[in-house]
């Protein structure tokens, strides 16, 4: 196997989550020519989160000892390099698979616009909760009649009770607009389980903590990130414990938001656990970068986009691709 890597840097508009505030990306593209053809994939670590930087990533890929970013990119890439070979896309038209909406930062966005995301063909928005609980509950009060449904993220930020405190104060009205709530606070199976009687709560990095549990989860839907987890694992997982399913990409490069957004159509096409819409609609972020502006959009779907595997083949070979094994 052989590996190439392009290093990028991608400006985000805002602040991927309540809890980190960096504003730059920087992660790699990666060309893997192996018996399965050539594939490409993104490899693009969040360290605020606990992954390593690019540089230590990138060695532990050269040293074939890749972490879990890493294996997951060798995967997708070779995903990526047999669909090269077959020449077909990786993202379909049909299964017709929606993306939520993202709202970013509900300070800037106002309850009164969710009608018009609705009008665009969304059926759900997600929502990064957690910067100010005062003012997310006062826009969750006034957002009940958009017909939206949603998807409130708090990315543990909050204790058990800050969340029941926050459940308390939204009114019963909103009830019926909740599709989920994710990652309210640290997973507890007693406090989960209290919460998700009134809504339904998805597992998302919580659920790392859980992987080596045999035990149904106090949870409904289980988010998989193919970036960084084993996806077949999960969907698995998912049956077993019969959990809806959400993909979702990682803010990475559209590259990365591509391949996500192919998993989701291919589990949703398998079968098994009902799939919702997909969360790969974070692909626009950086306006200036290239590929942000070759993937096509119609509303809530992604469209492929030209080429084979994952498309942008005329973007992917102009890129300056640098041997692994020299870095
Ligand atoms: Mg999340």
């Amino acid at each position: 196997m052989k590996i190439f890597f392009s290093p990028y840097q991608l400006k985000l508009a805002q602040s991927p989550n309540a809890r980190s505030e960096n504003a730059m990306r920087l992660g790699a593209l990666l060309k893997v020519e192996s018996g399965s053809g050539t594939g490409y994939a993104d490899l693009c670590p969040f360290p605020e989160l606990g992954d390593a930087y690019l540089r230590p990533e990138l060695k532990a890929l050269k040293e074939g000892r890749p972490s879990v970013l890493g294996r997951q990119s060798l995967w997708l890439a070779d995903r990526d390099a047999r669909a090269r070979a077959e020449g077909r896309n990786l993202v379909r038209r049909e299964p017709a698979l929606r993306n939520n909406f993202l709202i970013e930062d509900p300070k800037s966005f106002g309850p009164q616009h969710l009608e018009n995301v609705r009008e665009m063909g969304f059926h759900t928005a997600k929502v990064k909760m957690g910067r100010d609980l005062a003012h997310e509950i006062e826009w969750l009060n006034a957002s009940v009649l958009s017909g939206l449904r949603l998807r409130l993220d708090f990315n543990s930020s909050l204790t058990a009770a800050q969340f029941a405190a926050f459940q308390k104060a939204v009114s019963p009205a909103v009830d019926a607009s909740i599709d989920y709530v994710e990652d309210p606070c640290a997973y507890a199976p007693e406090s989960w389980a209290e919460f998700r009687r009134r809504w339904p709560l998805a597992l998302d990095r919580e659920m790392d903590a859980l992987a080596a549990s045999a035990e149904k989860p106090q949870a409904d839907v289980l988010i998989i990130k193919p970036a960084r987890q084993d996806v077949d694992l999960l969907g698995e997982r998912a049956r077993e414990w019969n959990l809806k399913v959400t993909v979702t990409s990682m803010m990475d490069h559209p590259v990365g938001g591509l391949h996500a957004f192919a998993c989701a159509q291919e589990l949703r096409e398998r079968g098994g656990n009902p799939v919702g819409d997909a969360g790969c609609l974070t692909l626009r972020l950086d306006p200036a970068n290239d590929f942000s502006k070759a993937v096509r959009v119609e509303g809530p779907f992604i469209l492929p986009t030209a080429g084979r595997g994952i498309g942008f083949d005329e973007l992917l070979e102009r890129q300056n691709w640098l041997p692994l094994d020299k870095a």
